[in-house]
C-alpha cells in the first residue's frame, strides 16, 4: 500500500470516527432535550389535572358552605312546594318573592365569590332539576335542566356531591354541586331533597391564575359539536378568522399566543390524544402540549368523545439555545480534537515512514553490498560455479566455469546441464542422469562433495572436485549451486607419485615392493585362470669386479644397460623388476617352462653379446638366471621367489652365465 493511500485511509478513518462521535454527541444532546421536554410536558399535564381536581373540590366545598346557611335552606324548602303549587316552572308571585329573598340573602356572598374567588356561576336548582335561581342570571329561571346538565341530575339522583367540567346553554365551566337535604326529619324518615346548590368557575380566570403561578400558558379549546349558538354569541371569538364550524372554539387562553397560532393555522393537527410539539416564532420556540378535555358526561360515559382539549405551552427557547450552544461548543471541540489528532497521526505516520525508509535504505545498501560482494566472488572465483534449477537447467555460470568448460554463457544457460557437460565418465563411458549427484541433490535436498568429471565443449573430459549445495526456498529444494575445481594437475601429480613409488629410480623398472605386489596379484590371477606363469631371477655375474674396476658410476651404467636389454628382450606383458642391488626378477605371464626358458636364454645371450657402452668404454657383462613356474601351492610371493633364487644359485654354482630351472 502506498504512502498516499495510507494517509488517505487514515484521514478518511479519522474523519469517519470524529463525524460519528459528533453525530452521537448531537443525538445524545437532542435526546436529552427531548427527554427533558417530554418530562416537563408530563409534569405540566399532571400539574394541570391535579389543579383542576383541587378546583373542583373547592367548588364542591363552596357549594356546601353556601348550602349550609339555615335561612337559605328554609327558603329553599318553601320554594319547592310554592313552585309546585303555583304551576311549576318559575312558579308565581310567591315563588318570585322567595327567589327574591334568597337572592338578597346570598347576594353579598355571591359578590364575594365573584370578586375574590373568580366564581362565575351560582345557582339553586329545585328537585326535578328545575332551575330556581341563577345568581349570575337572576332573570332566567324555571327551565328544566335534566337533559343538558348531567352533573345536576346525578347529584339529585345519588344525593352526593359531584364536580366536573360541563357546558350549559350559555356557559361552560368547572362546576361543583352538592345536594341540599332537609335536616328537619323524624327519626327513621329519609331526608327529603330540597334541591341542589351549584357553584361554577369559568376557565379564563382559573387558567389565568394558574398561568401566573406556573409561568406557562394554558388554553381550553372546545370541539364545534359542543358549542351552542348562544355560547358562540356570548363569547367574542379570540381570532378574527374564527367561524362556528372552525376546527375548535377557543374557550379560554391565559396568553395571546394560542389565538395567534390558531389564527395563523399553526396549531399542529390534533387527533384527540396527548401530543407535544414545538412551535417556532421568529425569536422564540414554544413547547405546546395538548390533551383531551372530558366533560362530566364524558367521564360518566367514556364512549362519548372528548368535548375539547387543554393546551399548555411554554417558552423553551432557552433550553433549545442551551442545547444549540452545547452542540456548537461540542462541534468546535470535536473539530479541534480532530485537527490535533489528524496532525498527530499524520506526524506519526510520517515519522514511521521515514524510519521505514531509513531502514529500507540501510537494508537495500546492505543487500547491494552483499550482492556486489557475491558478484565479485562469483566473477573472480578460481572455482567454476554454476547453478541449476529443479529441472536441471543451467541458471548461471561464472567466468571460471565458462573458461574451464569452453562454453559461452548463452550456450550453457537454459540448457540441460547433465546432457551438455556431464554425460560421460573420464574413461568415456556413459554417465546416466539417474546417477548424477546434482540430480540426486535436487531430489533429496542434501549437499554433496565428491570427485567427478565434466565434459568440455570439445568433448574432452577433465577431473573435478565438485561440491553440490542445494537451494532451499520455503523448505523446498528449488535448485542447486555447483562449485567445481579442475583437478587434472592434482591427478597427474598423484599418478607420477604413484609411479615414483612403484619405480626404481636408477633403472626405471618396477621396484622390489611393487614387483612383489604384482607377483602376488599374478599368483591370485593364476589361481583363478590356471594359466602357466614363469618367474625369472637374474643376477649379474661378478658385478663387484665391475665396480671395483670402473667404479660405482660405471656399475650404475651397466645396471641401466642391463635394464634396457631387459625391456628390449621381453614382451610388453612381461614385468621386470629390480629387487636387489644387481638382482632382477621378471614375471612372464602365460609362459610355460619351455617358453620361459627360451626367453631367459634369449636374455642371457643378449646381455652377453651386448656389452654395456659406458663413458669408460664398453664393459662386457654376463648374467645368471634362475627359472621357476608358479605353483598351485604358492600362497605368496615368498615361495616362487625362493625357488627362483635356488635356480639362480644353481646357475652361479654351475659356472655362471647360464640359465637353471627349479620346478
Ligand atoms: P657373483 O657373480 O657371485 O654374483 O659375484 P658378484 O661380484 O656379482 O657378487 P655379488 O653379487 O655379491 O656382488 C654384488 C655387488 O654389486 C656388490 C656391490 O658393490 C654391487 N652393487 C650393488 N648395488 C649396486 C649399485 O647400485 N651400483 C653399483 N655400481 N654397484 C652395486
Ligand atoms: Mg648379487
Ligand atoms: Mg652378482
Amino acid at each position: 500500500m502506498s504512502y498516499r493511500s495510507i494517509v488517505t485511509l487514515v484521514c478518511v478513518l479519522l474523519t469517519a470516527i470524529f463525524v460519528g462521535i459528533a453525530l452521537f454527541g448531537f443525538r445524545l444532546a437532542d435526546r436529552s432535550l427531548e427527554t427533558e421536554l417530554s418530562s416537563e410536558a408530563l409534569r405540566l399535564k399532571t400539574a394541570y389535572q391535579v389543579s383542576q381536581a383541587e378546583l373542583e373540590q373547592q367548588m364542591i366545598a363552596l357549594a356546601g358552605i353556601i348550602a349550609a346557611d339555615p335561612d337559605s335552606r328554609r327558603l329553599l324548602k318553601a320554594a319547592h312546594g310554592v313552585v309546585l303549587a303555583e304551576g311549576g316552572a318559575s312558579g308565581g308571585e310567591q315563588a318570585a318573592q322567595i327567589r327574591q329573598q334568597l337572592f338578597l340573602r346570598l347576594v353579598q356572598s355571591w359578590g364575594y365569590l365573584q370578586h375574590e374567588l373568580g366564581v362565575r356561576q351560582m345557582q339553586f336548582v329545585l328537585p326535578e332539576t328545575l332551575s330556581f335561581l341563577r345568581f349570575h342570571a337572576p332573570a332566567e329561571h324555571g327551565d328544566q335542566l335534566a337533559e343538558l346538565r348531567w352533573l345536576l341530575r346525578d347529584v339529585e339522583r345519588t344525593r352526593s356531591p359531584r364536580s366536573g367540567f360541563e357546558t350549559g346553554r350559555a356557559y361552560a365551566g368547572i362546576r361543583g354541586a352538592v345536594p341540599v337535604l332537609d335536616n328537619d326529619v323524624r327519626p327513621g324518615e329519609e331526608r327529603r331533597l330540597l334541591g341542589v346548590m351549584e357553584v361554577g368557575v369559568a376557565f379564563d380566570g382559573y387558567i389565568q391564575r394558574l398561568s401566573e403561578k406556573t409561568g406557562v400558558g394554558f388554553g381550553v379549546l372546545l370541539e364545534p359539536f359542543a358549542i351552542t349558538k348562544s355560547m358562540w354569541e356570548s363569547y367574542r371569538p379570540l381570532f378574527p378568522s374564527a367561524t362556528p364550524d372552525a376546527c375548535c372554539y377557543l374557550l379560554a387562553a391565559s396568553r395571546d399566543e394560542l389565538a395567534v397560532w390558531m389564527g395563523e393555522g399553526r396549531l399542529p393537527e390534533y387527533s384527540g390524544v396527548y401530543r407535544s410539539d414545538l412551535i417556532r416564532n421568529a425569536s422564540q420556540t414554544y413547547q405546546v402540549i395538548r390533551f383531551p378535555l372530558r366533560d362530566y358526561p364524558g367521564l360518566v360515559e367514556p364512549s362519548r368523545p372528548a368535548i375539547g382539549s387543554i393546551v399548555i405551552w411554554q417558552d423553551v427557547s432557552a433550553a433549545l439555545a442551551a442545547t444549540r450552544q452545547f452542540k456548537e461548543a461540542a462541534a468546535l471541540n470535536i473539530v479541534l480534537a480532530y485537527g490535533v489528532t489528524l496532525l498527530l497521526v499524520l506526524f506519526l505516520v510520517n515519522a514511521s515512514r521515514r524510519e521505514w525508509q531509513h531502514q529500507l535504505a540501510e537494508q537495500t545498501e546492505r543487500v547491494a553490498e552483499l550482492s556486489h560482494q557475491n558478484e565479485v566472488l562469483l566473477m573472480t572465483a578460481g572455482e567454476g560455479i554454476f547453478g541449476v534449477d529443479q529441472s536441471l537447467l543451467t541458471t548461471f555460470a561464472n567466468p571460471a566455469a565458462l573458461i574451464m568448460l569452453g562454453y559461452s554463457a548463452d550456450e550453457l544457460v537454459g540448457k540441460r546441464t547433465h546432457a551438455l557437460i556431464h554425460a560421460r565418465h573420464l574413461d568415456g563411458s556413459p554417465y546416466p542422469e539417474a546417477e548424477c549427484p546434482i540430480m540426486q541433490t535436487l531430489k533429496d535436498g542434501l549437499p554433496r562433495s565428491h570427485e567427478d568429471c565434466l565434459v568440455r565443449r570439445d568433448g574432452s573430459c577433465f577431473p573435478v572436485h565438485m561440491t553440490v549445495s542445494p537451494i532451499h526456498e520455503s523448505g523446498v529444494c528449488t535448485g542447486a549451486v555447483i562449485v567445481f575445481r579442475d583437478i587434472t594437475e592434482l591427478k597427474e601429480k598423484e599418478a607420477s607419485l604413484t609411479l615414483l613409488a612403484r619405480t626404481d629410480t636408477l633403472t626405471g623398472l618396477a621396484n622390489r615392493r611393487h614387483f612383489i605386489e604384482q607377483l602376488n596379484g599374478e599368483i591370485s590371477r593364476w589361481r583363478r585362470t590356471g594359466q602357466s606363469t614363469a618367474l625369472l631371477m637374474a643376477d649379474l655375474d661378478c658385478f663387484k669386479r665391475v665396480n671395483d674396476t670402473w667404479g660405482h658410476a660405471a656399475g650404475d651404467e651397466v645396471l641401466r644397460h642391463f635394464s634396457e636389454v631387459l625391456r628390449a628382450t621381453l614382451r610388453r606383458v612381461d614385468l621386470p623388476g629390480r629387487i636387489g642391488g644387481e638382482e632382477f626378477a621378471i614375471l612372464l605371464p602365460d609362459s610355460d617352462a619351455e617358453n620361459a626358458w627360451a626367453a631367459a636364454e634369449r636374455l642371457r645371450q643378449n646381455i652377453e653379446s651386448e656389452p654395456a657402452e659406458t663413458a669408460f668404454g664398453p664393459i662386457p657383462v654376463t648374467v645368471s638366471i634362475g627359472l621357476t613356474l608358479l605353483h598351485e601351492n604358492d600362497e605368496s610371493s615368498d615361495q616362487p621367489l625362493l625357488r627362483a633364487d635356488q635356480a639362480l644359485y644353481r646357475a652361479k654354482e654351475n659356472g655362471r652365465n647360464r640359465v637353471e630351472y627349479v620346478a
